[in-house]
């Protein structure tokens, strides 16, 4: 019996094996495993308590001298709900989280046992970090990276099986202090953009202290059952499909699209979400995407720092859990050929220590002023850096779905809707005209209702677009479902600092000059609005036409990720990162080499299993099977038959060796020009290559012929999991 049909047989067994999550209201268990500032209070003395208080509030480093206090009250709170083990949890480039874990257990000096946690392991660690990427800032022989406690974002306990571990959220630097994580760039960038923002802040109001940005995301993911997944190797080793014959029935029905779901994946959902709320993740939604066998869940938004943390910690509970309901989470962006792929929308504003959300259209002219200012500043460092945000969006998986029919195209462009267009235009046409302070037309405007009323009408034609005004919040749509929002975030975070650093500097020359501030706000919006409208885009992404006209314009169109990284290592971006205390030059040249190799890497995988699964188990299913055939052929001549009787057969059979023949002979051609490229020095010129002589002019010709031998050969010898099964989980 074929792998294929035992996985079948044994995902109707894996039906009854669920257990059912209990119904509990969330806010009895909601962040019950996280030691929030709420908790500590009962955990530390006042000096610790405030503290750690002020060093959340300010970003401040933890004093050594407290740091025993803080350790000793966190250990008291997680001993109280049976952790044995803590581990510091960081972020490394590879794309997964990463913990060792330690026991609080230790032997005193004179042989006791006891269980300690002191403060020096709270704040620091040197994990045997070794083997994650480091882009050579950190030769292997001085292997000690280390990892420094984030007190922003609080400790959390993790539960696996019947294992509790106290995570405590680190950033991962080397000796030398180069970042070796996303938190640490991450938490500097959103550091530079407080201080640009809050000055531009204080133009209209001195009560702002603080400004945060916000995030908040909707993850896009595949359910398939666990049988089935292992017994397709590409799903095992690659995270997609890399053959595989469409369905007889694909999304054509929409008929999937926020349906009902099935309740094995339901019963999945309620137990992760469960999960999710005890770590504080405060999730909101979930539904049925459009493709068959794929969902979205999104939460509240939350600061970017946390909301990013629990972005990555949320995939990882997804993965565990869907074990215990033998289920299969796929987080890859185009996990299946055909159908649409997978996303993670990232939903971005500012918000105030007063409450204000700097992109929510005003009420007064005042505020109204205020958010077209950041409004306006936010195109314009899509604008100026559309490259960078293309770069920082790039993976391998990545670029199956942008530009495919269903994602935003590799053009960054934005969409703000018919009515902000027009206030827009009406900014901009006034060229020479002098603005005054009441300004009837532009400041008068009740953009805070008109704005969402407007907003609803344009939600078609704007989910094409990669970065989407939506009323109150931009939406940056081409990110990839199995990114760590992290990279868009400092990206996006540390261009908007720049431009409002910017347009601070150009506000006060006027000023200076002898303009009223109000005025000369206005004048510099008008120049960004100038400067900044070709990004501007109201029509159908998806369209070839978009294609051309972002070309007239002089938009960049760069599809694919080796190429799209370039825009990392531009004296531009060097110039903005290191200004803005992000990057130094030498950090990010050392990403864009690891984001390379991590995309060699995927190539060079896919491009393995390709060639095993059809030399090994392929090919040899479809030359037996024509085999069958020949033998029946020859037995129906030797009968005496009429062509009539064999002639299809035949047809067949040559069908048959004229993919079995390309097949072989594509895959040799395929391994040939793979040992060639490997020769190759240049992290970069390899990764061009395996991108334009490996996987463009191989991957889609096997495939091909891969997946007309699906729809030749006898359905009882095939042995990989089809679509139809895979997608349509009952
Ligand atoms: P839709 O589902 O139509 O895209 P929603 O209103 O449901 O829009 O929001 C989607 C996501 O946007 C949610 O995660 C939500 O929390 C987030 N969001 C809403 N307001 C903000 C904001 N000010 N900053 C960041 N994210 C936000
Ligand atoms: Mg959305």
């Amino acid at each position: 019996m074929s792998l294929r049909f035992d996985a079948i047989r044994q995902m109707g067994e894996n039906k009854s094996d669920l257990k059912e999550t209990k119904s509990t209201k969330i806010t009895s268990i909601f962040g019950e495993n996280v030691f929030t500032l709420e908790k500590s209070r009962s955990f530390l003395s006042d000096d610790a308590y405030k503290s750690l208080l002020h060093s959340i509030q300010a970003g401040k480093k933890i004093e050594r001298s407290i740091a025993t206090q803080l350790a000793n009250g966190i250990r008291t709170w997680a001993e109280s709900k049976g952790v044995t083990h803590f581990t510091h949890w960081f972020q490394p480039l590879n794309g997964t989280t990463a913990e060792k874990h330690d026991s609080f257990f230790t032997i005193k000096s004179d042989g006791s046992p006891i269980e300690e946690f002191d403060g020096a392991s709270l704040i620091q660690q040197e994990p045997d970090a070794s083997s994650f990427p480091s882009g050579g800032l950190r030769a292997t022989f001085e292997a000690r990276g280390y990892t420094a406690w984030d007190p922003s974002s609080p400790a959390f306990i993790m539960e696996i099986g019947q294992g509790k571990t106290l995570c405590i959220p680190t950033i991962f630097v080397s000796y030398t202090g180069a970042s070796l994580d996303y938190k640490a760039p991450l938490l500097k960038a959103l550091e530079s953009l407080n201080k640009a923002a809050l000055d531009v802040c204080n133009y209209f109001d001195k009560n702002i202290n603080k400004v945060t940005a916000t995030l908040g995301w909707e993850q896009e993911y595949f359910v398939i059952d666990e049988s089935l997944a292992n017994a397709r190797p590409d799903i095992i080793l690659c995270d997609r499909t890399v053959f595989g014959a469409p369905p007889a029935k694909g999304q054509q029905l929409d008929d999937h699209y926020f349906g009902s779901i099935p309740e094995r994946v339901y019963a999945f959902m309620r137990d992760f979400e469960n999960e999710a709320y005890k770590l504080g993740i405060p999730l909101r939604t979930r539904h049925n995407e459009v493709a068959p066998g794929q969902y979205e869940c999104a939460p509240i938004f939350e600061e970017v720092n946390i909301a990013v943390d629990h972005n990555v910690l949320l995939m990882d509970v997804m993965e565990r859990v869907a074990q215990r309901h033998h289920l299969k989470v796929l987080l890859h962006e185009k996990p299946f050929a055909g159908i649409n792929g997978s996303g993670k929308h990232n939903n971005w504003s500012l918000a105030t220590d007063t409450g204000i959300n700097l992109l929510m259209p005003g009420k007064t002219p005042k505020t109204n002023l205020m958010f077209l200012a950041f409004f306006v500043n936010a195109i314009k460092a899509v604008h100026d850096h559309a490259d960078l945000l293309r770069a920082c969006i790039s993976s391998a998986g990545n670029d199956h779905r942008l530009g495919a029919n269903e994602a935003p195209p590799a053009i960054i462009s934005v969409f703000i809707g018919k009515y902000l267009s027009r206030v827009l235009n009406d900014i901009e046409t006034r060229v020479g005209e002098d603005f005054d302070e009441q300004d009837e037309a532009i400041l008068k405007l009740d953009l805070h209702k008109s704005i969402p009323e407007l907003m609803l009408d344009n939600t078609d034609r704007n989910r094409t677009s990669p970065f989407a005004f939506t009323g109150n919040k931009f939406e940056f749509r081409a990110v990839g479902s199995s990114a760590n929002c992290a990279n868009a975030m400092i990206t996006l975070n540390t261009i908007m600092a720049e431009t409002l650093k910017n347009f601070k500097t150009d506000v006060d020359s006027l000023i200076d000059k002898g303009d009223k501030k109000e005025i000369a706000i206005l004048h510099i919006i008008q120049k960004n609005i100038i400067e900044s409208k070709n990004v501007l885009f109201e029509g159908d992404g998806y369209s070839m036409d978009w294609h051309h006209e972002a070309e007239r314009r002089g938009l960049p169109n760069v599809p694919t990720t080796p190429l799209a990284l370039d825009a990392m290592v531009t004296d531009k971006a060097m110039k903005i990162f290191s200004e803005n205390n992000v990057y130094k030059p030498i950090e990010l040249a050392a990403r864009h080499e690891i984001e390379l190799e991590n995309y060699i890497k995927k190539i060079q995988i896919e491009g393995r299993v390709m060639g095993d699964l059809a030399i090994n188990q392929i090919l040899p299913l479809a030359v037996n099977y024509q085999q069958s055939l020949v033998e029946n052929i020859k037995g129906l001549k030797d009968l005496g038959l009429p062509e009539s009787s064999w002639g299809s057969q035949l047809k067949i059979v040559e069908s048959l060796s004229n993919h079995i023949e390309t097949v072989y002979a594509t895959v040799h051609e395929m391994i040939i020009k793979r040992k060639e490229v490997n020769q190759i020095q240049n992290t970069r010129t390899k990764a061009i290559a395996y991108c334009s002589q490996v996987k463009e002019p191989f991957f889609d010709k096997i495939r091909y012929h891969i997946d007309k031998l699906e729809l030749l050969v006898d359905d009882a010898h095939w042995r990989l999991p089809k679509y139809r099964e895979m997608l349509f989980i009952r």
